[in-house]
């Protein structure tokens, strides 16, 4: 493992080779497909890097896949929180349409149902090896593990890592976790990850991702990598310890930066890189009541948990040398939902026979000359089933709902949280994203027919996914796996 502060050489090597552009179809045409390498962070917000505007910027190697990648302004996770916006990114489906919601609890006796294609499916169908490390959550059953759904290889957390019983809350009724057990394959290899332990996760994480790339010699491969941080409890890895001297957030968000740049140094070292798209993005926005443990929205309105900007738009970085256009930047709207048909697009997969959510978004991608979002509008769904907002084009309308908020609270410390309040949105709000990207000012009034436009297009999101703040079922809804 390198040094944190110096870049592999590998990557270094990268960032010297020239960059010849090649067209899509050339892209598509390669005698082998790509590899895919999707990096996911948790809970890490939309101002927290900094090609996204933080300063100082504790994120050099995520700054510079920007600079030699496409860095998107305007991209969503598929709901504000860690299960359902995993489902979204891994399935191409809105996370409610398969029946996933929130965040599932050690409790849960759901995941991820069998009749959905992952990511991880559809590429085995062409000979990929697959791997996921990290964060799973989408079910912590035998039945719904990584590799009951298309993964050949899988170390990591099944669930969230707060889930444990260190948990500030402990004592509570409702925070009383089981031990939190790390898993291999299929295996329990740790049955209780200590706070020691939790601070060699992300390197033990890279660890297996680099060491998994090396072994990548025949077939094409799929890595997927979803850290357990910046999710509270923060840990970062000794030698990142106090290193920012910013506090524990920027060390561990240094760490991830570090382990980003490992990745790409083993994909330069295997001679694989120009081969390999390698994408970064967040489950999402920042957990606001952590206060110094949670993460920036920047310039957002709220976080985690909320469907306000900051709670679902996320860094999107995209980095293929010699493919995508280097420091180039993105403004159309896209959301994770588009990841699979994207990558089905450019491996040449099949779509699933289920309907899907999501559409190609590799022409945005490559900032094709004309290209615009294939989607007329992104629908906002979070808890069971609420339709709480719809974004089309530059608009977004907020429909009545209550929502959390830590306006007028005290934070949270060093890892203990502060007290969300309860806000509500008592009549459709519109805001214009273009001018206004914190939702400050209400344009309902000044615009009638936008409104009405919008709401027609939520209209075809309640007959087709339900609407709980309407009372509408929807006919297009799909179910969770069970093990009831
Ligand atoms: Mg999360």
């Amino acid at each position: 493992m390198n040094d944190l502060a110096i870049p592999t050489m590998g990557y270094l090597v990268a960032l010297g080779v020239g960059w010849l552009c090649v067209s899509p179809a050339n892209a598509a045409e390669r005698k082998r497909p790509p590899n895919i390498v999707v990096i996911f962070a948790d809970d890490l917000g939309y101002g927290d890097l900094g090609c996204y505007g933080a300063a100082p910027s504790q994120t050099p190697h995520l700054d510079r896949m920007a600079q030699k990648g496409v860095r998107f302004t305007d991209f969503y996770a598929a709901q504000p929180v860690c299960s359902a916006s995993r489902a979204g990114l891994l399935t191409g489906c809105y996370p409610n349409r398969i029946g996933i919601h929130g965040a599932l609890s050690p409790a849960a006796t759901v995941g991820i149902a069998d009749a959905e294609t992952t990511i991880a499916e559809l590429l085995k169908s062409k000979g990929y090896a697959t791997c996921a490390v990290g964060k799973w959550h989408l079910g912590h059953l035998p039945p719904f593990l990584p590799t009951r759904h298309g993964f050949d290889e899988y170390l990591g957390l099944p669930y969230s890592n707060d889930m444990w019983p260190h948990h500030p809350e402990a004592k509570t009724k409702e925070r009383s976790y089981p031990n939190l057990p790390l898993i291999d394959g299929d295996k329990v290899v740790d049955a209780e990850i200590t706070p020691e332990e939790m601070s060699t996760l992300t390197r033990r994480y890279t660890e297996r991702a680099v060491d998994f790339i090396q072994r990548q010699q025949e077939q094409p491969f799929f890595l997927y990598f979803a850290h357990t941080m910046p999710h509270v409890p923060l840990y970062a890895g000794k030698r990142f310890q106090g290193v920012t001297q910013k506090g524990v957030y920027a060390d561990v968000l240094r760490e991830i930066d570090w382990s980003v740049g490992e990745v790409i140094g083993a994909l330069e070292k295997a001679g694989v890189a120009q081969d390999t798209l390698v994408i970064f993005t967040s489950d999402n926005g920042p957990w606001l009541n952590y206060g110094n443990h949670g993460g920036s929205a920047g310039p957002l309105r709220e976080g985690k948990g909320t469907v306000w900007e900051g709670g679902i738009r996320e860094p999107f970085l995209a980095y293929w040398p010699g493919t995508i256009r280097p420091n180039t930047v993105q403004h159309a709207p896209a959301m994770t939902i588009d990841l699979l048909p994207t990558i089905a697009h450019l491996t040449g997969c099949v779509l699933p026979q289920l309907p899907i959510d999501g559409k190609n978004i590799w022409p945005l991608i490559q900032c094709e000359p004309g290209a615009t979002t294939p989607h007329e509008a992104y629908w906002f769904y979070y808890k069971v089933h609420e339709l709480q907002a719809i974004r089309s084009g530059k608009w977004k309308l907020i429909f009545p709902h209550s929502y959390r908020t830590m306006q007028g609270q005290a934070p949270g410390k060093d890892g203990t949280p502060g007290k969300y309040r309860m806000q509500k949105v008592t009549s459709p709000e519109l805001y214009d994203l273009e001018k206004d990207i914190g939702e400050r000012h209400n344009l309902a009034v000044e615009h009638p027919e936008v409104v009405q436009r919008l709401q027609a297009l939520a209209n075809r999101a309640r007959a087709d996914l339900g609407d709980a703040l309407t009372s509408q079922r929807g006919t297009g809804r799909r179910s969770a796996g069970t093990t009831e």
